[in-house]
């Protein structure tokens, strides 16, 4: 199925977030990675001008945020839910990867609106909302400190969906916008180059004939690194023929 389809399909569900600066913290996060579809459970804050502000350009995604009074209407029509949570609970789901459980989650949304569940900033998931979902992830952390921020859980979980959708592979390049592309010099037009050079060097006097030494072979050794195009070995044949105009050295292939 289409990527942005897929991606259109997943619910990021912020149960009772505190912040509304995490609110729009998580706009911008989901905006980012292509998912657009917001729940908030009974936020103690929204709209407001916080979330505005952390969202920056994701406004439109906080606009068009579904506010419910319940998890379950967060959820409704939804085919797959997965918790977030800092810690393994008693019953809940087996605590999975975010990798893999979100390779599930893409799966699922080929079938229907499927949903990541996030809880409040200082108590995480409820032991209830965790039973609404049927997979739990945890992100690994250091061991030590192991609560992200909402918004940077929102984050990683996004960037995990956009990785799984577009599988492992999300173009880098905005769509439009053609790549630079220069063909390669041939080894001829390298040849040139080198012959070029050599000449220069010579009427300059900084490459001896008589003395070689090993600086034919080290400059080789230099341009055979970068795989010249062809523009650039026009551009440095232009330097080279430069200054034998200004020297009067004429130009010797
Ligand atoms: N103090 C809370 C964590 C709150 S952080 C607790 O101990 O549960 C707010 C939310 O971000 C969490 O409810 C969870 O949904 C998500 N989150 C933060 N760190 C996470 C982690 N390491 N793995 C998975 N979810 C995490």
């Amino acid at each position: 199925m289409n990527p942005e389809v897929l991606l259109s399909r997943v619910r990021v569900v912020l149960c009772r977030p505190s912040h509304p600066g995490n609110i729009g913290a998580a706009a911008r996060a989901m905006k980012t990675m292509g998912l657009s579809r917001l729940y908030l459970v009974t936020p103690k804050q929204f709209p407001d001008a916080e979330a505005d502000t952390r969202a920056t350009g994701a406004v439109d995604v906080l606009r068009a945020a579904t506010v419910t009074a319940t998890l379950d209407e967060a959820l409704a029509g939804t085919v797959f839910a997965v918790a977030l949570s800092a810690r393994q609970r008693d019953l809940g789901p087996a605590i999975g990867a975010p990798r893999e459980t979100v390779a599930r989650l893409l799966a699922e949304a080929g079938l229907g609106e499927v949903a990541l569940v996030f809880g409040n900033e200082t108590v995480g998931l409820s032991n209830e909302e965790i039973f609404h979902c049927q997979a739990a992830v945890t992100i690994p952390t250091n061991p030590d400190f192991s609560s992200l921020n909402l918004g940077s859980a929102v984050q990683v979980l996004s960037y995990e969906c956009r990785m799984a959708a577009f599988g492992e592979k999300p173009p880098v390049v905005a769509p439009g916008v053609t790549p630079f592309v220069a063909p390669p010099a041939t080894n001829d037009e390298v040849e040139g180059l080198y012959g070029h050079l050599e000449a220069v060097m010579t009427a300059t006097g900084f490459y001896n004939p008589e003395q070689p030494g090993r600086l034919l072979p080290k400059l080789r050794r230099l341009f055979g690194r970068v795989r010249l195009e062809r523009d650039e070995v026009n551009i440095l044949r232009g330097v080279l023929a430069s200054t034998q105009v200004r020297t009067g050295h004429g130009r010797k292939e």
